[in-house]
């Protein structure tokens, strides 16, 4: 009995040494660091402890960390926020993305694509919210946020299309209650033509003391229009998404006829309405995309709206859509920057998408893969690409949580006792 107290007590001193040794849980070496919030382009390492950023600098000691990732020849950058995927995913029958099938679990899908923040785009209204939260937010590594559905119930197919189930004042009474987790308000798929929606989701976002609007212009017939949604029903900051949707039912951006983006589409951005594209199953044609681009006229925010038809369509995942945007024409910086710190600033969460010191260690560290890429829209439009973004490996709350070619050394940090410091040098381990 004697003898296994201090055996415990060297083992519990080894490690206290070890813990007590080293100042950085992890450092990244040698990367090609783009923190656009920073206004950082340039090779430095970046150092993290506690999980949070503790440096990011030319030259950190590597002697001084657990573990140290080689960065060389790859782009670090903060974990990419993704505001619309749909991850309400249960067993119920015909409840397709609330509570059903057509969700996905964020943890699957979201790391090995260099994710750490994802925003569910109301799959959940204010009376399925707090499923939602037990069974996939408070469970999930990945941080998952939420706008929720101006529908009560949420995304369950024909449910979508009952104004009466269109509660301002519930809707908003959820989101103050849970305002760390709810950060604007959804609307979507509504086909009537009819602006009483809109105004609801806009209002329960304003009762809710300000948060964004994300709408999904469903499908009126006739199409009612855009230039009155984004000029009289919408206030600036609120997201419109599927910018660069082409269907029959929805106006779009571009104008067919000029191949031009709409005059009033600049004065809406001006006046403050984000464009967010959400590409989803059929929600990004290149035709819409292409000619914005000649123009100059890029997304505010890269966002997949990702399920289980999406995903294994034309979309497939962020950086994926990412790519996309790098093959016609948009910087990688300005990729990068619609993919971390513009898709925080909309959801007013200006704490994430960044590497500032003493942020969260979210971090992806990004492989741009020279090649044969072909990227294609649901239409089967392909876009012959040379490059193409892949996610090597994804640091969440300073944990690595993604290694795909084992570039950390060790690649499992050692098992360590955490200990009382006095205690252990008292010889005290009760
Ligand atoms: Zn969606």
């Amino acid at each position: 009995m004697r003898k296994s107290c201090l055996l415990l007590f060297v083992l519990v001193s080894l490690s206290g040494q070890v813990l007590l040794a080293q100042t950085y849980d992890i450092v990244i070496k040698g990367g090609h660091i783009i923190d656009p919030k920073n206004d950082i382009d340039a090779i430095m390492d970046i150092a993290i402890s506690g999980g949070k950023i503790v440096s990011v600098s030319k030259n950190i000691d590597t002697k001084q960390a657990i573990q140290v990732v080689d960065a060389k020849g790859l782009y670090v950058t903060p974990g990419l926020i993704d505001i619309h995927t749909h991850n309400f995913v249960g067993t119920q029958p015909d409840h397709q993305y609330e509570d059903g099938n057509l969700a996905i679990a964020p943890d699957g899908f979201t790391f090995r694509n260099g994710v750490t923040t994802v925003v569910d785009a109301g799959s959940s209204g204010w009376r399925t919210f707090p499923t939602f939260k037990a069974q996939t937010i408070d469970i999930s590594q990945t941080r998952v946020l939420a706008f929720l559905n101006i529908v009560g119930e949420g995304m369950r197919g024909t449910y979508e299309q009952n104004p009466n189930d269109m509660d301002a004042r519930m809707t908003a009474i959820v989101a103050k209650k849970y305002k760390d987790i709810i950060v604007g308000i959804k609307l979507a798929h509504y086909t009537g033509h009819d602006w009483t929606p809109t105004d609801r989701a806009v209002e329960a976002g304003t009762l809710a003391g300000g948060i964004p609007a994300m709408i999904d212009f469903g499908g009126s017939t006739p199409p009612l229009s855009i230039e009155e949604l984004f000029m009289k029903h919408l206030r600036p900051g609120d997201i419109f998404t599927h910018c660069f949707g082409q269907l029959g039912s929805r106006e779009y951006i571009v104008d067919l006829q000029t191949n031009k983006v709409k005059p009033f589409v600049y004065e809406a951005r001006k006046r403050g309405i984000m464009f967010d594209v959400g590409y989803g199953g059929i929600s990004f044609a290149y035709s819409q995309a292409i000619p914005a681009a000649k123009e100059g006229f890029f997304p505010n925010s890269i966002s997949t709206d990702i399920h289980v038809g999406s995903m294994n369509d034309a979309m497939k995942d962020m950086l994926t859509c990412m790519s996309k945007f790098l093959a016609i024409g948009m910087s990688l910086h300005d990729v990068i920057q619609a993919s971390t710190s513009n898709p925080a600033k909309e959801i007013k969460h200006e704490e994430l998408g960044n590497l500032s010191v003493g942020a969260v260690a979210d971090v992806a560290v990004l492989n741009l893969r020279e090649g044969k890429f072909g990227l294609f829209d649901y239409t089967g439009y392909k876009v012959e690409a040379s490059k193409k973004l892949e996610c090597e490996l994804t640091i969440r709350a300073g944990k690595i949580v993604y290694d795909l070619n084992g570039i950390v050394t060790p690649i499992y940090p050692p098992k360590v006792v955490v200990v009382n410091k006095q205690s252990a040098l008292n010889g005290d381990t009760h």
